[in-house]
């Protein structure tokens, strides 16, 4: 049985500065391209939306039990049938947290939390800049993740 609570987490309001529309090029590492992106215009309050293909990525799985992110490499060429991410602050520096739904050849799908490196083919992304209180990631002892602060 799971413990439930209902205290509701925390929610705080932004408001949109502006939207970045762009591609990355072929063989461009994603995470740190969109991070350098990023640092040039000063933004670490961000949505990330991104659509296109790579030659290879790096998926990670949390497992609850060790608390560790199990990671699996796969070489092959998939679509990025969807990207999300967000920006935020960790250790002052800017973080993104991005998930990834790839498909393969078969056209089955396997998706996850997405590591470094991940090798773009095609890369068309959206970010949504916010300005607001910063959100700045610490640790969480109860799920071992670097989570929101409140
Ligand atoms: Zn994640």
């Amino acid at each position: 049985m799971h413990t439930m609570r209902q205290d509701g987490g925390s929610v705080k309001d932004y408001k949109l500065v502006n939207i970045y529309q762009g591609r990355l090029n072929k063989d461009d590492e994603l995470i740190s391209s969109l991070v350098n992106l990023l640092k040039d215009k000063n933004i670490y309050l961000a949505k990330i939306e991104g659509i296109g293909a790579v030659s290879s990525a790096c998926l990670g799985y949390f497992d609850v039990h060790s608390k560790k992110y199990r990671e699996i490499k796969l070489d092959e060429n998939m679509e990025i049938v969807s990207l999300l991410g967000n920006v935020s602050l960790k250790d002052g520096n800017i973080f993104t947290h991005i998930h990834v739904v790839l498909s393969r050849e078969d056209f089955s799908i396997i998706g996850g939390h997405l590591f470094s490196p991940t090798i773009v083919y095609a890369f068309e992304y959206q970010v949504f800049h916010f300005e607001g209180d910063e959100l700045i990631r610490i640790y969480d002892e109860d799920t071992g993740l670097f989570l929101w602060s409140r």
